[in-house]
């Protein structure tokens, strides 16, 4: 299979390729870690370039795009340092185009070209993880309005972000559950920052709603349908997840090789060790099997033959790949990826965040495994 990216695909990933080397960013990213910020800055930059218009279709003004030339902007970013994990809403304005009523439409457009955090969907609650039919927040009609109740966790961007898509079940019957296009200025939220152990440039919180007032227009899709939404949503953020696992590896095993070529003990440089080689060599075949299957994933994406097992086998492959090859890369480093301020150290905090966000790996192996013997039945 030709991987090989077309010309507008390369001048794409030459852009930033450039705004990266523009400045010492690393500094910026390291400085945002250690607060828990969010990156705004380096973000707008991305949006002044049009990547947050890559994937979105040229009738709303953006770039028409596919996921293929999304991963190559992904692996050139995440290979020069980039913390692309603070990306995923991005590409993102398809699911509001294709969901949203005219004015959220609207709402989130005009944060476009911004860099400024957008939404995020708020599924999860203490007593419902990976058991997300188990969800406790309910939604009341009442004298024309509806209200909100319960309980999220875990919530990615939501100290950041405007608004959130929210799930919640009908209380008067629990088997419909539908989603809420929610303004998180409004009365009844209250948001409390969680301390994460990685991927600390985007904020995760505990989002606590008591009686949010909202009214018909804040549906977000149509009633009960929330579920069937958010499972079509899985693929591209699975994928998404998988290509910042695989492009951080890259950086990893780069920064690695440098400083395998440079360092020296007992009088030779550590390269010449062949303990030190084996590690390259395991290293190199993680990042390269990481980089085949997520091009050919994206293609099926973008020719639409991409099932849900697809986008899963990439999140628990990548997820697991990239943490065993900045491990490695780490093991290099010696004590200056475990306490010099080196990024690798950062990256194997990251990562390892991303075993479980978004899907644990166990689900991600009962998704894949279902539907590869799918294939056969
Ligand atoms: C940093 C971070 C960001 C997140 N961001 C968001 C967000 O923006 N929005 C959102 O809605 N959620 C978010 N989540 C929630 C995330 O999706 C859940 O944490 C995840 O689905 C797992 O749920 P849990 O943590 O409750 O673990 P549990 O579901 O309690 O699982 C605990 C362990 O049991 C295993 N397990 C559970 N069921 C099975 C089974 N059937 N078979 C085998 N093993 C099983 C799990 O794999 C895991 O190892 C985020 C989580 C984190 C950590």
């Amino acid at each position: 299979m030709d991987f090989t990216l077309t010309d507008e695909q390369e001048l794409i990933v030459t852009g930033v390729r450039g705004l990266m080397e523009s400045e010492n960013w690393d500094a910026y990213f390291e400085e945002c870690d250690a607060r828990h910020e969010y990156p705004e800055r380096w973000v707008k930059a991305l949006a002044d370039l049009g990547i947050d218009s890559l994937m979105l279709d040229e009738e709303h003004g953006g770039f028409g795009e596919g996921l293929t030339t999304l991963l190559a902007v992904w692996e050139e970013l995440g290979r020069l340092g980039g913390p692309t994990y603070v990306l995923y809403q991005l590409p993102g304005f398809d699911q509001i185009i294709e969901n949203g009523t005219p004015e959220q439409v609207e709402k989130i457009m005009a944060l476009r070209g911004t860099g400024k955090q957008m939404w995020n969907a708020a599924i999860t609650e203490p007593s419902a993880g990976s058991d997300v039919g188990s969800l406790k927040t309910t939604y009341t009609r009442r004298d024309g309005k509806i209200y909100l109740n319960g309980h999220k966790t875990f919530i990615t961007s939501s100290l950041g972000s405007p608004y959130l898509v929210i799930m919640a079940r009908d209380a008067d019957n629990y088997d419909v559950f539908t989603e809420f296009f929610v303004d998180m200025s409004l009365p009844g939220i209250k948001v409390e920052a969680l301390d994460k152990l990685g991927l600390r440039m985007d904020s995760c919180a505990d989002v606590y709603l008591d009686n949010v007032e909202l009214t018909e227009a804040d549906i977000f899709g149509t009633e009960g349908n929330g579920f069937q939404r958010v499972v079509r949503s899985f693929d591209v953020e699975r994928f998404l997840v998988a290509a910042t696992n695989y492009a951080t590896a890259l950086c990893a095993l780069e920064d690695a090789a440098k400083y395998a070529n440079q360092r020296e003990q007992f009088g030779e440089k550590i390269f010449r060790f062949q303990l030190i080689q084996e590690k390259f060599c395991s290293m190199w075949i993680e990042v390269e099997n990481m980089r085949n299957m997520l091009y050919r994933t994206a293609w099926l994406y973008d020719t639409g033959q991409m099932g849900n097992g697809e986008a899963a086998m990439c999140k628990y492959y990548c997820a697991n790949a990239a943490f065993r090859v900045v491990d490695q890369a780490l093991q290099v480093l010696g004590g200056v990826g475990i306490a010099g301020g080196h990024r690798v150290g950062r990256f194997w905090r990251d990562l390892r965040v991303d075993r479980i966000s978004g899907g644990s790996d166990e689900m991600q192996i009962l998704t894949a495994g279902r539907s590869i013997l799918k294939r056969y039945r």
